[in-house]
């Protein structure tokens, strides 16, 4: 954004700024080049959560948030070396704290002007709580299945490329259980289509108690799911699918007083050395899960039943 011609320009006095810094509809805090703040807007107080004549005269730290506060010194002294104009929107994320201690979600826009024959930087501050809120839903809802909650296949093959890095790179085994229930259409047409939705919505909230805080359960296709074990090898991520297909076997659904029954089969892959991409692990683990299928269903299949030759 090009600064405009009287950028830094303006010279004034505090009596002369303060009404129309009050008019402001954004908070508006003042500070010199030894970190004071000189002058404030009563939204700036309001924001805040001080009066307006305890933050005049305060360090510029009373509303930063303590972790940033040797940071953002620098920064100040920074700026008002090099003055240039900071616009808000900019992707930095910043954050001001209360007087009661909680923060607040910021965006800031700076300017140097001259007041009271001093050098000062005038911030102009917006509390953009709403927005990053939203941002984060709206974040979360990119990632997430709406009917299960868990995430979704585009998140899933991001997280577990991920992981692929981690395994080039140090070796850290992950692996991946996917599974398939057995003869849905089947659920759907006996019992309805709602019949079939409750199967995977109670089976991914089953799950999810199952799973550990690093694992991530995903929802990939229709009635395919996707679980990553970070952290795991093979047998032990085996010994998760057994024990999840048998609880998904245990399982008891009922609708409008109809009790019903599903089962799922689940295949199960780790990488191995000569995986190219995250695609390799995924490939395997739905050939395995296919082998199982081919097999009767209900059963859970590991990447040892394949032949060595194709592992790879
Ligand atoms: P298999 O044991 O070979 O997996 O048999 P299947 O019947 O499960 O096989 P297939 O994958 O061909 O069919 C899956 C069915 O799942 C088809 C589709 O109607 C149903 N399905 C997919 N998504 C949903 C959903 O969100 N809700 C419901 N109720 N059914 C779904
Ligand atoms: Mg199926
Ligand atoms: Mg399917």
């Amino acid at each position: 954004m090009p600064a405009s011609n009287n950028y830094g320009q303006l010279t004034t006095t505090s009596d002369n700024l303060l009404p129309f810094i009050e008019s402001l509809p954004d908070a508006v805090v003042i500070v010199n080049q030894d970190h004071k703040i000189v002058l404030v807007n009563s939204l700036a107080g309001t924001m805040f959560g001080y009066a307006t004549d305890v933050l005049i005269g305060s360090d510029l730290t009373t509303i930063i948030p303590m972790p940033l506060r040797n940071a953002h010194r620098k920064n100040v002294t920074g700026y008002f070396r090099k003055p240039v104009l900071r616009p808000m929107g900019e992707e930095k994320r910043f954050s001001g704290v209360r007087s009661n201690g909680t923060e607040v979600p910021v965006d800031i826009m700076i300017n140097t002007i001259v007041l009271d024959g001093e050098k000062v930087a005038m911030a102009l501050v917006r509390d953009v709580t709403y927005q990053r809120e939203l941002q984060a839903r709206l974040t979360l809802e990119s990632l997430t299945d709406e009917m299960t909650g868990f995430y979704n296949r585009k998140h899933f093959k991001t997280q577990l490329n991920a992981h692929y890095s981690g395994y080039i790179r140090w070796r850290q085994p992950t692996s991946v259980i996917m599974f398939d229930f057995d003869r849905f259409k089947k659920i759907n047409d006996q019992y309805g289509h709602a019949a079939g939705d409750l199967v995977l919505i109670q089976t991914a909230r089953m799950i999810q108690q199952e799973l550990r805080p690093m694992d991530v359960g995903c929802r990939i296709g229709g009635e395919e799911f996707a679980i990553i074990l970070p952290n795991t090898q093979l047998d032990n991520a085996v010994k998760s699918a057994e024990r999840m297909r048998k609880l998904i076997e245990k399982m008891n659904f009922t609708l409008e007083g109809v009790s019903f029954h599903a089962t799922a089969t689940m295949g199960v892959a780790s990488f191995v050395p000569t995986d190219t991409c995250y695609d390799s692990l995924m490939k395997r683990a739905d050939r395995v899960l296919y082998v199982g299928k081919a097999a009767g269903r209900n059963c859970t299949v590991s990447q040892d039943a394949l032949p060595p030759e194709t592992t790879a």
